[in-house]
């Protein structure tokens, strides 16, 4: 580490840890890193919003804090309901050991005890010693009998733990493809949806187009309503673009305030379509402020559109629909251009 990014450390470290004493926050590690973040500046929303918070003299409370760190620092706490689960999953296999090994042992005693009593039944042994020796083994037989039914008992038992534990996995997995705001899927499910829709469209030859979407003029809306309001209209935006899109498509926040739907078995003309009707139904939309119920006015949306090429990857199509996005704010904004417009072709020219 070279000596001014240890200073600059230091200067984080040291603004942290006034902010945690200014806020009067308890100083546990949580607190400390979103402190830590908010010195570096490199999350700029999460500066917003904290500078907000600041600006209106309240309080800093544990709970503003936790949201805070949840929603920009955690990651849905994947990780610890991830290694939680992975605890549990590893107390269960080491219960069926035991269980294994208690069962084992008390058919090891049993062999043993049957190749005893077999041998002194080889002896000459009188009828007294027979039938002690029956009885001894029936004794045994009933003991390994209900040895082996805990034995299958646990097991099952432990079979149900196991599925409900893959359950929640399952579920912490669909959760960390989710973005925690507008609770839609987030843009390494994004990543991961349109590869194997590329592929799935070059191997059958279906067309598949690709729309992002941009909030128009959000800074200002934050600057003059504040970012809570800002995170109302962003969840807002998610739901419409969940509700207007198909089962089989995919609506995710791509970033900040740009969002993507990915419409698999559409072409240009109707993937335009969509992305007209959602631009009005957002255009449409009445906003008030939930806590005030004063008017905010309408937010409106641009958007670009691209369908996909034999040959193409993610990037080359995301570039395409970025092009396009481009393009339509150039163009004044709230509208929707697709790359079949003739200003595209020609800026995709020059590009
Ligand atoms: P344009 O029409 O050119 O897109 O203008 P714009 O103001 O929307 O674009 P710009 O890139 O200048 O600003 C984006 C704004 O989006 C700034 C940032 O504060 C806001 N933003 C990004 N993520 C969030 C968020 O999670 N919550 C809130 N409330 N605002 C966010
Ligand atoms: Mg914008
Ligand atoms: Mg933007």
């Amino acid at each position: 580490m070279a000596n001014n990014e240890i200073e600059l450390v230091d200067k984080y470290c040291q603004k942290a840890l006034g902010l945690l004493r200014r806020t009067l926050l308890p100083a546990l590690p949580k607190f400390y890193d979103l402190f830590y973040t908010y010195a570096s500046g490199t999350n700029i929303e999460l500066n917003n919003k904290l500078n907000d918070k600041l600006s209106t003299g309240d309080n800093l409370t544990i709970q503003f804090a936790e949201g805070l760190y949840s929603e920009f620092l955690s990651s849905n706490g994947v990780e610890d309901r991830l290694s939680s689960v992975t605890d549990e999953i590893l107390d269960s296999i080491s219960n069926i050991h035991t269980t294994i090994d208690k069962a084992r042992t008390n058919n090891n005693n049993y062999t043993e005890m049957l190749d005893d009593t077999v041998a002194d039944l080889k002896e000459d042994n009188d009828q007294e010693t027979v039938s002690k020796l029956t009885i001894k083994l029936l004794e045994m037989t009933k003991q390994v009998q209900e040895a082996n039914l805990t034995l299958e008992n646990e097991l099952a038992s432990a079979k149900s733990d196991i599925s409900s534990l893959k359950d929640e996995v399952d579920e912490v997995r669909q959760d960390s493809l989710l973005d925690p705001l507008t609770k839609i899927d987030n843009r390494k499910s994004f990543d991961r949806f349109l590869e194997v829709a590329i592929d799935s469209a070059e191997e059958s030859g279906k067309s598949l187009s690709l729309v992002m979407i941009d909030i128009d003029h959000f800074k200002k809306f934050n600057d003059t309503w504040g970012h809570q309001t800002g995170d109302q209209v962003l969840r807002l935006v998610g739901s419409t673009l969940r509700s207007g899109t198909r089962e089989e498509d995919l609506a995710a926040r791509y970033g900040g305030e740009e969002f993507a739907l990915i419409l698999v078995d559409t072409d240009l003309e109707q993937a335009c379509i969509v992305a007209e009707k959602i631009r009005k139904s957002i255009k449409n939309r009445k906003l008030h402020k939930r806590s005030t119920n004063e008017n905010l006015g309408c937010i409106t949306v641009s958007s670009g559109v691209a369908t996909f090429r034999s040959g193409d990857s993610a990037e080359t199509l995301v570039e395409r629909s970025d092009v396009c996005l481009y393009a339509a704010k150039h163009a004044g904004r709230n509208r929707v251009i697709n790359e079949d417009h003739s200003s595209i072709k020609k800026q995709a020219k020059v590009a």
